[in-house]
């Protein structure tokens, strides 16, 4: 966890700049617990939410709320252009699992701006009962550490913190089981609908971002539907996940609805997700 080293570290040396702390808040339930976690272990953290201006409002909500608990302010880092500027940059293509160009240019190149060339310790949430690797930064001089690895801390311990600390969870965590933007393409297709019916403006906006040409190329979101064809069948969508919870909740009787919705998503066999974004 953090040792001696890293907090004298944090004091100013006469000559040379003191190492710098920083912890990225992505909205989700995992990064918040760490800046719980850390606040009194590392006085000078410095708190970072790289905005892509395409976040849900709840996502703001939540960051606010943990703003005025924890006293602390988290500083907002936006790209140098919006998502649409980018999606011209790459032709139209939009970002997928296999070509993340949202995270590099509008999250990772503001934050890589922010620290300079400053010596910066990077705290990252990444829980011990994760497989992800998580985040590893591409400057020397930001050093990468998992205070929730190495001090064994697991998914039930996350939910303990927020809960403890009256925090709670991001409100989307009803109906969506990540962070990250509203048209985030490692979100299942049951997320796509719901946010349909959360957010009709917002699954517009991410239909508009579609391109389907007369001569057969096709720049979507779901790599074998629209969102035009996909919000078409939703009936089948809802009733396949009503349809797996209701096996989920038979099999775990104990779970209350948002672990039972959780472990259905989890079980779609989807991407991990963005070690980046969905912590
Ligand atoms: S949340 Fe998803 S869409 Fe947004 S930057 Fe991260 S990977 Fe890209």
């Amino acid at each position: 966890m953090v040792n001696n080293t890293q907090q004298r570290s944090a004091q100013p040396q006469v000559g040379k700049k003191a190492v710098r702390h920083i912890l990225g808040i992505s909205g989700g339930k995992d990064s918040a617990a760490l800046a719980i976690y850390m606040r009194d272990k590392i006085p000078n953290i410095e708190y970072f939410f790289c905005d892509t201006g395409e976040e849900l409002e709840e996502t703001y909500a939540f960051i606010e709320r943990l703003e005025a608990r924890l006293g602390i302010k988290v500083k907002r880092l936006a790209a140098t252009q919006g998502f649409r500027y980018f999606l011209e940059k790459y032709n139209d293509f939009l970002p997928s699992p296999q070509s993340r160009w949202c995270t590099v240019q509008m999250k990772i190149k503001p934050l890589e701006e922010f620290i300079g060339d400053d010596e910066a310790i990077s705290y990252v949430a990444i829980r011990a009962d994760e497989e992800r690797k998580g985040y590893v930064a591409t400057k020397d001089n930001i050093k990468v550490v998992f205070p929730f690895k190495e001090a064994g801390i697991t998914k039930a311990d996350v939910e303990h913190i927020l809960e403890e600390s009256g925090i709670g969870m991001p409100e989307y965590y009803k109906w969506r089981s990540r962070s990250g933007c509203y048209f985030c393409f490692f979100q299942r297709k049951i997320e796509w609908v719901r946010l349909a019916e959360k957010h009709p403006e917002l699954f517009e906006k991410a239909k508009s971002f579609e391109k389907v040409l007369p001569d057969g190329r096709r720049y979507t979101w779901n790599q074998d539907e629209s969102l035009e064809e996909l919000i078409a069948r939703k009936e089948k969508i809802i009733a396949e996940h009503e349809k797996r919870m209701k096996l989920q909740k038979q099999r775990k009787p104990n779970k209350t609805l948002a672990e039972v919705f959780e472990g259905v998503l989890d079980g779609e066999g989807q991407d991990e997700g963005c070690v980046v974004c969905h912590v």
